[in-house]
C-alpha cells in the first residue's frame, strides 16, 4: 500500500515537473509554472520523507532550516543578478550529489565489498565527476559574473589549455574506470578521492577561457551536467523520481544553451573553448570617429513627429531599471497616436527573455513586444529607433565583419531605420568588446547619459507639452 502511493506521488510529481517546464514557455502561464514546480518538488519531499526507516527525521529538519535559511536571501537578489544566483543553486545541486555520491560509496564500503557492484560503481563515479566539477565550475561562473575581484573576468588562455583541460578528464574517467573494476582494494579509497580533486580542478579550470559575455550559456550547460548528476544519484539511490527529474533538468538546460548558441550564431566548441571576450587588438586605420549628438528637446521633437517608433532595450536598460520609466514614455507616444514596438532580441541582456520579464514589469503589454525576425521586416519604415543600453545586438558589423567576435550573430535592424537615437553612458564597447558601427552612422545621434535618467528626461520633455 505505501509503496504504492509513493509511486503514484512520484508520478504526479513528475506530471507536475513536466508541466511547470511547458508553461515556462509563455510569460502568461510562468506564474502557473513555478506553482507546479514548486508544488511538486513539496510532493517529492514529503513522499521521500515519509518512507519507512529511510533517515532520521532531525536531519532532514535540519537541511530544509538550512535550505530556507540560504534561499531566502538568495530569492531577493535583482533581476541583473539572477544569472549569478541560478550558477549558486547548480553549485549547491552539484554539491548535493557529490557528497551523496562519496557517502553513499564510503559507507557501501564500510558494509562490504559485496555492495560495490559495478552497476552502482558506474553510478557513483559519474555522479562526483559531474557533480563536483559542476559544483567548481558554477561557483567560478557565479564569481565571474559578480565580477569578484580576485577571478579574472576576461578570458584567460594559455599554451595547451584545452589539451591540458581535457588530458585531466580523460585521467578522472580512466581512474574512474579502475575504481569501478576494483572498488575495495586497500588504495580504491586513495583512488576515489584522487578522482574528486581532479573534477574540482576540472571545474575550476573549464571555466577560466570563457569570458564574461559567454557566461550565461556556460551557466545553461552547467545547468545540465548538475540534471545529469542527480540522474546518476537516482541510481545510486534507487530513487526513480530523481532520475526523471534529473533527466528533465539536464535536457532543459542542453536545450536552453543550444538555443541561446543559434541565437549569437555560435557553435558549441566556440563558446567553451572560443575566449569570446578577449580583449581585442584594436585596428587602428588612424580615422577617428565622430559621434553625432542629441539633446533632449531635440530628440523629442523628433520623436513626437514620427509614426512609427521601435525601442530596442539591451544589457543597459536592465543596469538603469529603466523600465518604468519606458513604460511612462510608452505612454505619452502612444497617447499622441504614435505606434510603438519593443524589438526583442533573444540574448539582449545578460540571460534569456531578460527583456520580456523587465518590461513585463513594467506592465508594457505583451502585443507590444515583438521578436526579431518579425520586427527586422518593418524597421525600413520605422521612423525613429531608440536604442536603450543595446550594443552588442544591433552592431552590423555581426553582418559582414569576420574579424570580430560577433561575425554571423543576427541582429536587430536599427541600422535600417529612418533615424536613430542610442541611449548609454560612455564610449566604451558592449559585452563582446568590439567598437559599434551603428553609433557612426549619419542617421545616428547619441544621448549619452544613464538611460533611465535620459528616459526620464524625455518623459518630462513629453508632459510638459500639450497633447493635440
Ligand atoms: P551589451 O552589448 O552588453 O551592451 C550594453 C550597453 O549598455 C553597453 O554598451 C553600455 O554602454 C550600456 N549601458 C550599461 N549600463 C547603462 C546604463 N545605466 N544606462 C545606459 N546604458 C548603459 O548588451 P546587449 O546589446 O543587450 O547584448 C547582450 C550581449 O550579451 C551580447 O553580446 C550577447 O551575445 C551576450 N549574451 C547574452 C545572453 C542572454 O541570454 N541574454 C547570454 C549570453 C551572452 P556604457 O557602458 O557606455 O553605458
Amino acid at each position: 500500500m505505501m509503496q504504492s502511493v509513493e509511486q503514484l506521488a512520484y508520478v504526479v510529481a513528475t506530471v507536475l515537473f513536466i508541466f511547470s517546464l511547458h508553461w515556462m514557455n509563455d510569460p502568461r502561464t510562468a506564474r502557473r509554472a513555478v506553482i507546479a514546480g514548486a508544488s511538486a518538488m513539496i510532493i517529492a519531499v514529503l513522499t521521500t520523507w515519509i518512507q519507512p526507516g529511510i533517515i532520521h527525521h532531525g536531519w532532514i529538519i535540519l537541511a530544509i532550516t538550512l535550505g530556507f535559511v540560504v534561499g531566502i536571501p538568495l530569492s531577493r537578489v535583482p533581476l541583473t543578478a539572477v544569472p549569478q544566483r541560478t550558477a549558486l543553486s547548480h553549485a549547491f545541486g552539484g554539491a548535493a550529489a557529490g557528497l551523496v555520491g562519496t557517502a553513499k560509496y564510503f559507507l557501501w564500503l564500510s558494509e562490504g565489498p559485496a555492495n560495490l557492484t559495478p552497476f552502482r560503481m558506474i553510478a557513483i563515479v559519474a555522479e562526483i565527476i559531474l557533480g563536483y566539477l559542476t559544483f567548481t565550475g558554477s561557483l567560478m561562473a557565479a564569481g565571474k559574473l559578480q565580477e569578484v575581484r580576485w577571478i579574472p573576468q576576461r578570458p584567460v588562455t594559455y599554451p595547451f589549455q584545452n589539451v591540458v583541460n581535457i588530458g585531466l578528464l580523460v585521467v578522472a574517467a580512466a581512474l574512474g574506470l579502475l575504481l569501478v573494476l576494483h572498488p575495495a582494494e586497500p588504495w580504491s579509497g586513495a583512488v576515489f578521492l584522487a578522482i574528486i580533486a581532479l573534477a574540482l580542478a576540472f571545474g575550476v579550470l573549464f571555466i577560466l577561457p570563457i569570458g564574461g559575455a559567454d557566461m550565461p550559456t556556460v551557466i545553461s550547460i552547467l545547468n545540465s551536467y548538475a540534471g545529469l548528476s542527480a540522474v546518476a544519484m537516482g541510481f545510486v539511490l534507487d530513487n526513480k523520481l530523481l532520475i526523471t527529474a534529473g533527466a528533465l533538468d539536464g535536457s532543459s538546460g542542453l536545450i536552453l544553451s543550444i538555443i541561446m548558441c543559434r541565437a549569437m550564431n555560435r557553435s558549441f566548441a566556440n563558446v567553451l573553448f572560443g575566449a569570446f571576450g578577449k580583449v581585442q587588438a584594436k585596428t587602428s586605420s588612424g580615422e577617428q570617429k565622430i559621434y553625432k549628438q542629441e539633446t533632449i528637446e531635440g530628440a523629442a521633437q523628433f520623436l513626437e513627429q514620427a509614426q512609427f517608433v521601435v525601442i530596442i532595450p539591451g544589457y543597459g536598460m536592465a543596469v538603469a531599471q529603466a523600465q518604468h520609466r519606458i513604460r511612462e514614455l510608452y505612454d505619452q507616444l502612444t497617447k499622441r497616436g504614435i505606434t510603438v514596438k519593443f524589438a526583442i532580441h533573444p540574448v539582449a541582456g545578460r540571460m534569456p527573455g531578460h527583456m520580456n520579464v523587465l518590461l513585463a514589469e513594467a506592465n508594457i503589454p505583451y502585443s507590444a513586444l515583438v521578436e526579431m525576425d518579425e520586427i527586422n521586416a518593418d524597421m525600413p519604415q520605422c521612423d525613429v529607433a531608440l536604442v536603450v543600453g543595446a550594443n552588442d545586438v544591433v552592431n552590423p558589423a555581426a553582418r559582414y565583419d569576420k574579424s570580430t567576435p560577433i561575425y554571423g550573430m543576427p541582429i536587430i535592424d536599427a541600422d535600417r531605420a529612418k533615424m536613430v537615437f542610442a541611449i548609454k553612458r560612455s564610449k566604451n564597447p558592449g559585452f563582446a568588446g568590439i567598437e559599434n558601427e551603428l553609433y557612426f552612422k549619419e542617421n545616428t545621434f547619441m544621448l549619452f547619459g544613464d538611460a533611465k535618467a535620459v528616459i526620464g528626461d524625455l518623459v518630462k520633455q513629453f508632459a510638459g507639452v500639450a497633447v493635440h
